[in-house]
């Protein structure tokens, strides 16, 4: 009985702790309602950039954090869909980006999370965080042991594998795991990170490197069907969302041709930009 007692106050603490400072829940400042798109996964993310909740027996996983201060809608919207009396037990982050780690530390610091990086993505947060003022300052999060190439972590049930497929940033780390949709499971992929840096020629190239290679990780075994993009216009999610709630389905999020179009896009993208540069294709 004690136990619940101080769960239930340790659960009033975050909640109060995660409302303290949130922007205001409005359109105009991206705020969208949260909605499940698998039995086991939720999009918590704003309207520019992607969070999503993971669901295992073990508790939940994050994946991207958003800028701070919006970082803070992420509890709140946990709490929206009835997942606030699970515990966060991971946060894996994309790249380092402020506007995919930007809350790791705070998420952390509140449910006591093991963030999962590339050591390269965290050298890059600490320069972010660096950079950070006002309102939006935020510190990187405490990393003890970095994501490694092909590296992978079971969670409850859940197995995420893990690939650096630079590019975007040096240390964009693509991740590769099942959702379920009633019961039945598709393979999905988040895509560490989209579109090139101009200013560093030598990460055009990695970015073509890194789509051939994701496309022929997503082909090996179970074709990667779900594309969870870490930003909601590169995958179609509002739109999918309104044919979803339509039909009462999961069906509109899952598209291996969707997958492998995108990939291709962010290829022929990144080889259009790097024309100069780019000589193997
Ligand atoms: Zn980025």
């Amino acid at each position: 009985m004690n136990r619940v007692i101080v769960f239930a106050a340790l659960l009033i603490t975050i909640k109060a702790m995660a409302s303290a400072g949130a922007p205001e829940m409005k359109s105009e400042n991206g705020y969208i309602e949260p909605f499940r798109m698998f039995d086991n996964v939720y999009y918590v993310g704003d309207k520019w950039v992607s969070s999503y909740a993971v669901e295992t027996p073990s508790g939940l996983v994050i994946i991207d954090t958003l800028d701070f201060p919006y970082s803070r809608w992420i509890p709140i919207n946990l709490e929206k869909l009835a997942l606030n009396d699970k515990k966060v037990t991971h946060i894996i982050v994309t790249h380092g980006h402020s506007d995919h780690v930007g809350g790791a530390e705070f998420l952390q610091s509140l449910y006591g999370a093991k963030v999962i990086m590339s050591k390269k993505a965290f050298r890059l947060s600490k320069e972010q965080a660096l950079k950070s003022e006002g309102k939006s300052r935020f510190s990187p999060p405490v990393v003890e042991s970095f994501a490694e190439d092909r590296s992978n972590m079971l969670v409850g049930d859940t197995e995420f594998k893990f690939y650096i497929t630079p590019g975007h940033t040096e240390g964009d780390m693509s991740i590769d795991f099942r959702v379920k949709d009633k019961g039945k499971l598709y393979r999905a992929f988040v895509v560490g990170g989209h579109s090139v840096n101009l200013q560093n020629p030598g990460l055009a190239q990695q970015f073509v490197d890194s789509m051939d290679r994701i496309e022929s990780l997503a082909l090996q075994g179970t074709p990667v069907s779900v594309n969870l993009s870490n930003h909601p216009h590169k995958n179609n999610l509002f739109e999918n969302l309104e044919e979803s709630v339509k039909e009462g389905s999961s069906k509109p999020f899952i598209s291996k041709e969707e997958f492998f179009m995108f990939i291709e896009q962010q290829r022929d993208l990144a080889k259009a930009k790097n024309i100069n540069n780019y000589s193997k294709k």
